[in-house]
């Protein structure tokens, strides 16, 4: 059963794998070794106490199975913030864009094959799916920790899903970094943060700039953190930009989006959501930033003060 999900996968230009439920005990006893192994940081504790879900949930169905998705996405989108005459061009990771809407078209598709064939599917994104992608091999980990999957390198969502199809085959595979990894160390130096370590596995995630800049605008930016060092309205791409893991994969064209004047006051401002105007709605929504619109001020404000406006 799972090759023709497989077929019908692929024919949506995304890529599969799958493991026996009973590997999700082997995936809980990997988190307990990191546990044991590295000193985590409080974010990492966070992640693995309050984000990940590891128990099963209660379904119509006999889960027998976790299928993962690998959906490319462009490698970034550009925005284009009009202020004060000037325009101000800024990436954001594509993957923000597609992070809801990839796992529902998954879903969606998934569901209207498999349910004539009485099987079914449930999203659940709170399995850990980096983890999940290496061990089921159909990715492996970079220096800087974000999962790459051939075809696709980094720029790509990763959806898992519960399934009562039965699991045939077991893939299981050791925790891998890329071979372009070895002798290369282009993230180490363009992480504006040093949060890429060149003698442990784990990042220091507490250091990432992401860490800060998706966070309420209530919170400024550590007084360590270079100016300089801001490169995306919210994330950041410089690892991935310069991992020659990727270089194929940034020629796609990018989408970009503007912001007039008084739009761009409106976020400057610090709006909710339900404030903004319509239009203005839609398009952080396309953007796939709502959840993260009360960091737009601060981000936006470290910008323009470095550009002089
Ligand atoms: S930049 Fe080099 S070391 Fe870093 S993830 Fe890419 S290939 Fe690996
Ligand atoms: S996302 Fe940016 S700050 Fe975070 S590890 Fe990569 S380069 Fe460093």
């Amino acid at each position: 059963m799972f090759e023709l999900v497989r077929q019908e996968i692929s024919r949506h230009g995304e890529k599969p794998s799958i493991l026996p439920i009973e590997r999700l005990e082997d995936i809980k006893q990997d988190i307990e070794d990191l546990k044991t192994r590295y000193n985590l940081n409080g974010f990492q504790k966070y992640i693995i106490n309050d984000i990940y879900e590891l128990d099963l949930p209660e379904t119509e169905f006999e889960i027998r199975s976790i299928i993962l998705v690998a959906s490319a996405s462009p490698w970034m989108v550009k925005v284009n913030f009009h202020w004060k005459g000037k325009r101000i061009t800024l990436p954001i990771p594509a993957t923000y864009t597609d992070f809801i809407s990839a796992p529902n078209n998954t879903e969606q598709y998934l569901r209207e094959y498999l349910s004539p064939k009485d099987y079914h599917v449930i999203a659940a994104p709170r399995l850990p799916r980096k983890l999940l992608a290496v061990r089921s091999g159909l990715g492996a980990y970079g220096r800087n920790n974000i999962c790459y999957v051939d075809g696709f390198g980094s720029f790509l969502n990763i959806s898992p899903f519960y399934t009562d199809i039965p699991c045939t085959e077991d893939s299981w595979c050791e925790i891998r970094q890329m071979d372009s990894c070895k002798g290369c160390k282009a993230c180490i130096n363009n992480c504006p943060t040093s949060s890429i370590l060149d003698d442990r596995f784990l990042i220091d995630n507490e250091r990432c700039l992401t860490t800060f800049n998706e966070r309420d605008s209530k919170d400024d930016f550590p007084q360590w953190i270079d100016m300089a060092s801001h490169n995306s309205l919210v994330g950041c791409l410089r690892c991935q930009t310069i991992c020659p893991a990727n270089k194929k994969h940034m020629s796609s064209k990018v989408e970009s989006y503007d912001f007039s004047e008084e739009e761009t006051g409106s976020l400057l401002e610090g709006l909710a959501m339900e404030q903004l105007s319509e239009e203005l709605k839609q398009k952080v929504q396309q953007l796939g930033l709502g959840y993260w619109v009360n960091a737009f001020p601060r981000n936006l404000k470290v910008i323009f003060a470095r550009e002089g406006i």
